[in-house]
């Protein structure tokens, strides 16, 4: 079986600025009914869900199902409001990367600390989400490890069995460790939140300034 290869969106598959979590600071605004609420806040590579929490605890409120449930329906909102915008675009050369990958049968899923519904609105967007075949989201643990525990559980159930040969490409020091915590080849990718430098610290199989460069491992 061909390898299996895990993406990153934030930074990897969706080219990461200002703009990319627009709906979903909004959201958070909306839900505090104040402006700036995600101000000094973190998100690389971390899942909606532990950075909401981080916003509850920066204004002193509690977490509760009620509360996250509340803000799912303020973040659907948002995410139709900026479905036809331009917030989300292609990172890099991703699009004929992924077509060279699919049309040559490597399976993909991706892991990623987004709810799913955010997943669906920015990869369709941009013309994506059908060629994943599975994916671990924001909604299957809090944190990156867990939620890519299920992304592997869930490509093996579509798959019947897991290749030898895993592979895991974003742009954080944290995909690398992810891909480690698989036992897959790690490829880092220079157009996110991590410079260069810092990714190189952490060892990957592949640091990469574009997806062309890969291809040839891919055939
Ligand atoms: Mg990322």
């Amino acid at each position: 079986m061909k390898p299996l290869i895990f993406f990153d969106i934030n930074g990897t598959l969706i080219t990461r600025d200002e703009k990319t979590d627009l709906p979903f600071s909004r959201s958070v605004d909306r839900f505090l009914d104040s402006q700036g609420g995600m101000e000094g806040i973190d998100t690389s590579a971390r899942s909606d869900k532990d950075v909401f929490m981080e916003v509850l605890a920066n204004h002193k409120m509690q977490f509760t199902e009620r509360q996250w449930d509340f803000f799912l329906s303020l973040y659907e909102e948002e995410l139709a409001r900026f479905a036809g915008s331009d917030i989300w675009r292609p990172n890099a050369d991703v699009c004929p990367f992924i077509r060279h990958l699919f049309e040559r049968d490597y399976p993909l899923a991706l892991i990623t600390g987004e709810l799913s519904r955010g997943a669906e609105y920015k990869l369709r967007k941009i013309g994506l989400w059908d060629f994943f075949i599975a994916g671990g989201f924001g909604e299957d643990a809090l944190h990156r490890f867990g939620i890519a525990e299920a992304a592997r559980s869930k490509a093996k159930e579509k798959l019947g069995a897991l290749p030898d040969t895993l592979y895991v490409i974003g742009d954080t020091v944290l995909d690398i460790q992810t891909a480690r915590h698989l036992n897959a080849k790690a490829i880092a990718i220079t157009t996110g939140s991590h410079s260069r430098e810092k990714l190189l610290k952490e060892n990957p199989d592949y640091c990469i300034d574009n997806f062309e460069t890969i291809k040839s491992l891919f055939n």
